[in-house]
């Protein structure tokens, strides 16, 4: 199998049911990013998009955060989509794994708990910065 070293990313409104080979496919109506694992294993790997998962970074060009590791597939991969390149990285020990699955769980605790004064202390109005951006790609994309 031949490891994949960019993806195409591509904006729908639905995560279509068959998704091909080397496409990024980004929804920001389910918050949702996937793709097929770029070992070549056909599996899909799915990354929410999520303050306490990932995170995408767009300037013409894809970037996700963290990055994605496949603990639950056979191929175990392991890598960051930077700038729509995907970069391998090391893969995981399993003691390795372990404690980045109880960072994550701890992660997201602490998130849902500080969640509602963090809101408060920001003040931010509910305008949402994930419309306007779709506004701007969609803008983009009608060029
Ligand atoms: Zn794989």
């Amino acid at each position: 199998m031949k490891r994949r070293s960019a993806l195409r990313p591509m904006f729908f409104a639905y995560i279509p049911e068959a998704i091909e080979e080397g496409v990024l496919y980004i929804s920001f109506e389910n918050r949702t990013v996937v793709h097929k694992c770029c070992c070549g294993c056909g599996n899909e790997v799915v990354t929410p998009l999520d303050p306490t998962q990932w995170k995408l970074i767009y300037d013409g060009r894809v970037s996700l955060e963290p990055s994605i590791g496949s603990w639950n597939l056979a191929c175990r991969s392991h890598y960051w989509i930077q700038e729509n390149a995907v970069l391998w990285a090391e893969q995981w020990t399993d003691a390795r794994i372990a404690a980045a699955r109880t960072a994550q769980r701890q992660h997201t605790v602490q998130h849902y708990a500080s969640a509602p004064s963090r809101q408060v202390a920001s003040g931010m109005p509910a305008a949402s910065p994930p419309k306007s951006l779709w506004e701007r790609l969609s803008a983009w994309l009608a060029r």
